[in-house]
């Protein structure tokens, strides 16, 4: 791997315990694969649950020097790491691309949006603010503060290798609190790229602690972050699955939990919308990442009057899509990220095709084998097929016909999902009220890209609890102290 970095030296395989460098007890490492080639590209060292103990020690320990620094002083140390992380950003994104798949162009658009959340926290760190409400006690004056919560958790999922981390350790660290992150197994490497960095940027050391470990050591070392009663948060971005599985295993210390898990996201053309503005959205809301993100449209409803227009474009546009390894030029879908991911796109399929839908475009692996699969449409899909409830994660275009406003917002929200939705419409009566009705964290409108550092991110019902980004998001780190003084 490092012949392909600018600087090797960001290529590591040990955990970052303590600023230190860290192979595991046992000596067992696990192997990182590049999903194009199915290379195996690392040996990341496998930690075991008394490494994790030490993770959460060592960020205990950091703690006090750390939370006691202004939040001016955080700050000037987070703005050099953002500077490094944009330093170094080719670099990164090599790495990403080759243990994730995305296209270079993609993992470069990652890198500045995970490196966005790092240089908005550290502008936030100097405002905090609590406040003096009016006493209604004349010889009492009433304070609320704002303090760091304390010891952080973040797991954290392959998608965004760079960016689901950032978006939890800048708001911790810009509050004042340490974090232990343990990142997906399947893409550590960047994660620990993120940690060279963050200690040339002269960071303390167990400020931030990188746990790696395979999937089944993750289970372990997951059950002891929860049960630590050290670690006051835990904040995990994943499936719903194991969001719920965390979220038990965290009530016997009740810890706070902020928590961005699976989505469904719908995406409306109504009658009067922009035809092809709708086009490009859903080509960059579906196809991006290969579709493997927890915002990407998940179901296309389409009034009848424009389905058939819709349907002929957006299949021609997809045509433009280039599969194959992400780091050649040119190319804007990679691989899946395994073998199981593409077994569930394939039982999506083929579940809808088999109760009736057709198939437009794609619908079969790629000639270059392994894990790279077709950009697929497929029409006339109805409420009864598996791909219309359950999360495909991949480029698989699902599209319904429907008739009235009320019907389509009520096939929208009809999910345990609630974290993006999408729709176009020109109409603004109809934009307020389709915007007000949809049951989602997030609405996009006439847009099929919506994620960055300055806005809320996250999800109602099952896809999770709380917000990341924005004004919003350094408060989940923070404890509210109401002191009441008498005179
Ligand atoms: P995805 O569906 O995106 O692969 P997962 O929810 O399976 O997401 O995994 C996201 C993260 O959660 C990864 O870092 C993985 O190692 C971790 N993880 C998975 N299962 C558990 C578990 N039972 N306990 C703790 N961490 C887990």
């Amino acid at each position: 791997i490092r012949h392909h970095l600018k600087d090797p030296s960001l290529f590591k395989e040990d955990a970052f315990i303590h600023g230190q460098w860290t192979k595991a007890a046992t000596g067992e490492r696990f192997a990182v694969n590049n999903p194009a080639t199915n290379e195996h590209i690392a040996d990341v060292a496998n930690v075991d649950i008394a490494q994790a103990e030490r993770a959460i020690g060592a960020a205990n320990a950091a703690l006090p020097e750390w939370c006691s620094k202004t939040g001016k002083e955080r700050a000037n140390m987070m703005r050099k790491w953002f500077e490094l992380i944009t330093e170094h950003a080719s670099d990164l994104a090599t790495l990403m691309t080759l243990e994730q798949g995305k296209p270079l162009v993609e993992a470069m658009g990652e890198v500045s949006y995970g490196a966005s959340f790092i240089e908005w926290f550290a502008e936030e760190a100097k405002r905090v603010a609590g406040a003096i409400p009016s006493t209604t006690w004349s010889d009492k004056r009433l304070m609320v503060l704002k303090q760091p919560i304390g010891v952080c958790v973040a797991i954290t999922p392959w998608n965004f290798p760079i960016a689901m981390i950032t978006r939890k350790i800048a708001p911790a660290m810009a509050a004042g609190c340490t974090i232990v992150i343990k990142p997906a197994e399947l893409t550590p490497l960047s994660a620990l790229a993120l940690a060279e960095l963050s200690m040339r940027a002269g960071i303390p050391a167990g400020v931030i602690n990188i746990l790696t470990a395979d999937e089944k050591q993750s289970i372990a070392i997951g059950k002891v972050l929860c049960a630590s009663p050290t670690v006051r948060h835990l904040s995990f971005t994943g499936s719903t699955e194991v969001g719920r599985i965390l979220m038990t295993q965290c009530a016997p210390t009740v810890k706070k939990l902020a928590l961005e898990l699976g989505g469904h996201a719908p995406f409306i053309v109504f009658e009067d919308a922009d035809i092809d503005a709708a086009v490009a959205g859903a080509v960059a809301s579906k196809f991006r990442n290969s579709g493997q993100t927890c915002v990407c449209a998940n179901r296309f409803y389409v009034h009848q009057k424009i389905h058939d227009v819709f349907v002929e474009k957006f299949a021609k546009a997809i045509q433009s899509i280039k599969v194959g390894n992400g780091l050649d030029a040119g190319i804007t879908q990679g691989p899946l990220i395994e073998p199981a991911a593409l077994t569930k796109v394939e039982r999506h399929v083929a579940d809808a095709i088999s109760k009736g839908a057709t198939l437009v475009a794609g619908g079969k692996r790629s000639v270059l084998g392994g894990t790279f699969y077709e950009p697929t449409i497929l029409a006339n899909v109805d409420k009864d097929m598996l791909i219309t409830h359950e999360e495909t994660f991949g480029p698989v275009a699902p599209i319904i016909p429907f008739a009235s406003d009320d019907e389509v917002i009520a096939l929208a929200n009809d999910s345990q999902y609630g974290l993006a939705s999408y729709f176009y419409s020109r109409d603004i009566g109809r934009i307020w009220k389709a915007a007000e009705a949809l049951d989602y964290g997030i609405v996009g409108v006439n847009t099929g890209i919506i994620s960055n550092e300055v806005a809320p991110f996250g999800g109602i019902k099952q896809s999770g609890l709380g917000r990341e980004g924005s004004i919003y998001g350094m408060d989940e780190y923070l404890e509210m102290k109401y002191v009441c003084i008498g005179l």
